[in-house]
């Protein structure tokens, strides 16, 4: 039999199933993986083992009794952004270290109600913002594909760890790409699903009208399996929807004849790596050969996506940072002689550089006399750019594009250039900004060895086109190349 933590979540099901392994052996298995991996990676921040094998001897009991959901026994990693109850849960940020939340995230619960077995949690960059998981307050993650390299951010540890086979799936989320550029950035398969879609009840908020967890596994099929388990209303989430969840799974094997895909001409800018844009046409003409008629678009207000999200995200941001106060819960510093002191102390020792940055700059955006001039305008123009896809959809039923443009970048090479960083996520911010749901899958690896990431969009709730489309271009393409050795 292969190794254990090489098969993806449908192999792994298949064997669990027909009683050729046990829950307690894949956990088993896994939990030696990161013994003996994680510490070049560096994709968790806490491992727990004795809980993960607890809850594996459960679900080898529940299956035992017939009674098997799809992640039943199967081993995940959840980004430190969702709270997991009597677990730590830090957001990777001094500020919540040592944070035991008392309660569970939806998506912890609908996870455990599946008898699915956590591995622990995954390193990120600090509450979430980031594009390389350097801003983590702890330690970087590295690349499983080459270890002097960015994972991608802010869900590196999610990817990396995927990647790395230190789990058998995860969850992350994306607020402007973290799902999607670290996915494509470690050679697997991460979707950010429509806003709405999957409950954020207990998802620690970064930028509360963007923000939406999501799925990071091996290939489609895993991703389009986590998905669902993860999807549906939830009343304790004022923006969650209502609506049915499909069979994504079902939806996979669909051919892709009379399906339109458009590629818009904004997506190829001066100055991408040239692999990339290699990499994504080559892909496209595979759907191409796959049935489907690809047409030009154009998604005209796309340069303004940076520079909108980066006004509306710091402006939430530093809203729902602000209850970080050394009063409810979390670090307070100590030394203060009254109360503004305490407050002023534990912000200043609290939150790292990139978040302070943040939070400065979301309250001047907010800040009476530039509230008109900058929040109100960036909201005219997300409007716009939403209008966008609409105008697309009406033409196409998907948008094929690149997730980043570039390659994973080294460690330390954009760290203290903010600019370069927030323009890691050109490709990926205009689909928080409208909403819509996305795909990182992989379609091509550069003459360096690192992966390249193919964006997939849809129209909302459109998430069975992008797994077909996804699940076809995997089809046909075939793996990337094996899974690195670390
Ligand atoms: N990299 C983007 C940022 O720094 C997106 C982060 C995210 O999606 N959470 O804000």
């Amino acid at each position: 039999m292969a190794n254990l933590v090489d098969l993806t979540i449908s192999s792994l099901r298949q064997l669990l199933d027909q009683r050729e392994v046990s829950a307690v052996e894949v956990t088993r298995a896994y939990l030696e993986r990161i013994e003996k991996v994680d510490s070049k990676i560096k994709a968790y921040l806490t491992v727990t083992g004795d809980q993960a094998m607890e809850a594996a001897r459960a679900a080898d009991e529940h299956m035992a009794s017939g009674e098997t959901a799809p992640l039943t026994g199967i081993p995940l990693g959840i980004k430190d952004v969702i709270c997991t109850k009597g677990v730590p849960t830090t957001c990777a940020s001094r500020m919540l270290e040592g944070f035991i939340p008392p309660y569970n995230a939806t998506l912890m619960e609908r996870l455990n109600g599946q008898h699915a077995v956590i591995l622990g949690k995954l390193n990120m960059d600090e509450f979430a913002m980031g594009s390389s998981t350097e801003n983590s307050a702890f330690f970087p993650t590295h690349n499983p594909w080459d270890l002097k390299r960015i994972p991608g951010g802010s869900s590196g540890g999610s990817a990396a760890s995927v990647a790395a086979r230190t789990c058998a799936g995860s969850f992350g989320s994306d607020t402007g790409g973290s799902i999607r550029q670290p996915a494509s950035h470690c050679g697997v398969v991460g979707i950010k699903p429509t806003y709405g879609r999957v409950s954020r009840f207990g998802l620690i908020a970064f930028a509360s009208s963007l923000d939406q967890i999501g799925p990071i596994a091996r290939d489609v099929t895993d991703c389009a399996i986590l998905l669902e388990a993860a999807s549906g209303y939830d009343p304790k989430d004022s923006t969650s929807v209502n609506k049915q969840v499909p069979s994504y799974i079902g939806s996979l094997k669909e051919g892709l004849k009379g399906l339109r895909i458009g590629v818009p001409e904004e997506y190829f800018i001066p100055g991408m790596d040239p692999e990339v844009e290699e990499a994504i046409r080559n892909g496209v003409s595979t759907l191409k050969e796959q049935g489907a008629e690809i047409i030009d678009i154009n998604l005209p207000h796309t340069e303004f996506a940076v520079a909108t999200y980066y006004i509306i995200a710091p402006a939430e941001a530093s809203s729902n940072l602000s209850r970080y106060d050394g009063v409810k819960y979390g670090f307070r510093a100590e030394g203060y002689r009254d109360l503004l002191e305490m407050y002023t102390r534990t912000r200043s020792a609290g939150f790292g550089p990139e978040v302070k940055r943040r939070i400065m700059v979301g309250t001047y955006c907010l800040s009476a006399g530039y509230y008109d001039a900058y929040y109100k305008k960036a909201s005219k123009v997300r409007t716009l750019i939403t209008r966008d896809f609409q105008d697309a959809f009406a033409r196409c039923d998907c948008i094929a594009a690149p997730v980043a443009p570039t390659p994973a970048f080294e460690l330390g090479e954009k760290k203290d250039d903010p600019l370069q960083m927030y323009l890691s996520d050109i490709f990926t911010i205009p689909v928080n900004l409208a909403g819509i749901p996305s795909i990182s899958v992989p379609c091509g690896i550069s003459k360096e060895g690192l992966p390249i990431g193919m964006q997939l969009m849809a129209g909302h709730f459109q998430e069975e086109t992008i797994f077909k489309v996804a699940y076809n271009l995997e089809l046909t393409l075939g793996k990337i190349g094996d899974w690195p050795e670390i």
